[in-house]
């Protein structure tokens, strides 16, 4: 064992890198948790509910987090990310670039400071469907529960003043950013996935029709800790609406954008199809896809849904979407059964947009082969390091949990066996 690390680096605190940290420790090594968000939990924090049982997300993040708060084997870090990475399998040197949040540790989140604070910046915990103080809590749930200071608040007149409103002094306007050198023996890379781009699908409007929202979209205006509060409204004029479209594919299995299946949108899809029709009973919701792709036990998750009344189901390849006077949209469908095209107009609709590895835009800082999508392969080319989660395969949480525990253990073969 000589000259073998014994520790395990994990980048991305969503449910693969949380899994693969825990699973290590909990196998007795010492882990380095690395995560860009101020937030534990990835994506799933930002979901109303998870399919297939249908529960908040906090039913599983939570259980992660107790266990993260109860072995000190893990050791995490948020506003993290990895600069560089160098040596080899079971003697790794990382670099890793800390950015500060302005709020140590004395922060109780009593709130003080956003109440004092008047700069407003784009939430992107709702992918920009709300604003946020510019001093905030990422979301209700977040953990660590503390808050942030945006850095254009810091810069400004206004970061005194709240930083005085501060009754615990736990505001430090004069943190910099910080580098950690590590040293560890394997790495798992679990940074997750993007949203595809939706200004990309022009076809579509390139994401300038107010009522033409994304799935991400759609679970934040569901959720009650959402812009809306939990109701479903057109974001132009806050009406509810009486005709809603799902669109399937936004994007996916087209050689011009995401040419694979995130296997997942489906099933999103049904479960939001759930979400309005549970609100209004009365409104009309179609859903319009090429085939309905579900697998194993969430075909009968599928299934369900399908047979409940209230939603209409549309065998079409939606091919152009157009803005109406009232910011209604026009769907231009092809019913594939007829070949015919077909005029939808309905109040807002929904694109199922894919999963995009986020390592197809940020490439890991090793010499990792990809695949032709982005995604890390099984075999990475690169002995000791591991991906795990949505940048190995598009899929569900209960897949990159499995994944996540995969990846732990080839960490740990890689150094143990020596
Ligand atoms: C609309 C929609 C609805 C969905 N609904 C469901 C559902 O109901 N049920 C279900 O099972 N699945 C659902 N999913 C899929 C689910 O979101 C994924 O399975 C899950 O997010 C995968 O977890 P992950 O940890 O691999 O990635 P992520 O959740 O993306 O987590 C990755 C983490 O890594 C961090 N990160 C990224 N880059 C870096 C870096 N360079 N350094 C440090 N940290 C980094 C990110 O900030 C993030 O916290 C849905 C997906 C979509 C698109």
């Amino acid at each position: 064992m000589a000259g073998v690390t014994q520790s395990i680096l994990v980048v991305g605190g969503g449910m693969a890198g949380m899994t693969a940290a825990l699973e290590a420790a909990e196998a007795g090594y010492d882990v380095f948790l690395v995560e860009r968000n101020p937030y534990l939990g990835g994506r799933v924090a930002q979901l109303n509910k998870y399919f297939p049982k249908l529960c908040p997300p906090y039913c599983g993040l939570e259980i992660n987090f107790k266990r993260l708060r109860q072995n000190p084997r893990v050791r995490f870090f948020t506003l993290a990310e990895v600069e560089s990475v160098s040596g080899q399998a079971g003697d790794f040197d990382v670099r890793v670039r800390l950015s500060p949040r302005y709020v140590n540790e004395k922060c109780t989140a009593c709130g003080q400071c956003a109440e004092a604070c008047s700069m407003e910046v784009i939430n992107s915990f709702d992918y920009g469907l709300s604003k946020i103080k510019a001093a905030y809590m990422p979301h209700e749930m977040a953990f660590p529960a503390r808050f942030v200071l945006d850095p254009a608040l810091v810069k400004s007149g206004e970061a005194q003043k709240v930083k005085d409103a501060c009754p615990f002094g736990a505001i430090e306007l004069d943190q910099t950013a910080k580098t950690m050198e590590l040293k560890v023996g394997a790495i798992v890379w679990a940074a997750g996935w993007d949203p595809y781009d939706v200004r990309k699908l022009d076809m579509y409007g390139s994401g300038r029709y107010a009522n033409l929202v994304t799935n991400v979209q759609m679970e934040r205006l569901a959720a009650l800790n959402g812009p809306t509060g939990g109701k479903i409204l057109r974001p132009s004029d806050k009406e509810a609406p009486k005709t809603i479209a799902f669109i399937q594919c936004a994007g996916s299995r087209d050689q011009n954008h995401l040419g694979f299946c995130s296997g997942i949108c489906c099933l999103a899809s049904l479960k939001q199809a759930t979400y309005v029709r549970d609100q209004y009973p009365d409104a009309r919701i179609l859903f319009c896809f090429i085939d309905i792709r579900a697998t194993d036990r969430l075909e009968d998750f599928a299934a369900r849904v399908q047979s409940e009344a209230g939603i209409e189901f549309f065998k079409g390849k939606v091919a152009q979407i157009t803005e109406g006077p009232d910011k209604g949209l026009v769907l231009k469908v092809e019913n594939t059964a007829t070949e015919q095209l077909t005029e939808l107009k309905v109040d807002m609709a929904v694109l199922a947009t894919g999963m995009q590895p986020n390592t197809s835009k940020t490439k890991p800082p090793v010499n990792a082969a990809l695949d032709e999508y982005g995604f890390i392969p099984a075999q990475s080319g690169v002995p000791g390091f591991f991906g795990a989660g949505a940048v190995r395969i598009p899929a569900g949480v209960t897949e990159a949990v499995a994944d996540g525990t995969a990846a732990a253990l080839k960490a740990i073969q890689t150094i143990a066996r020596r």
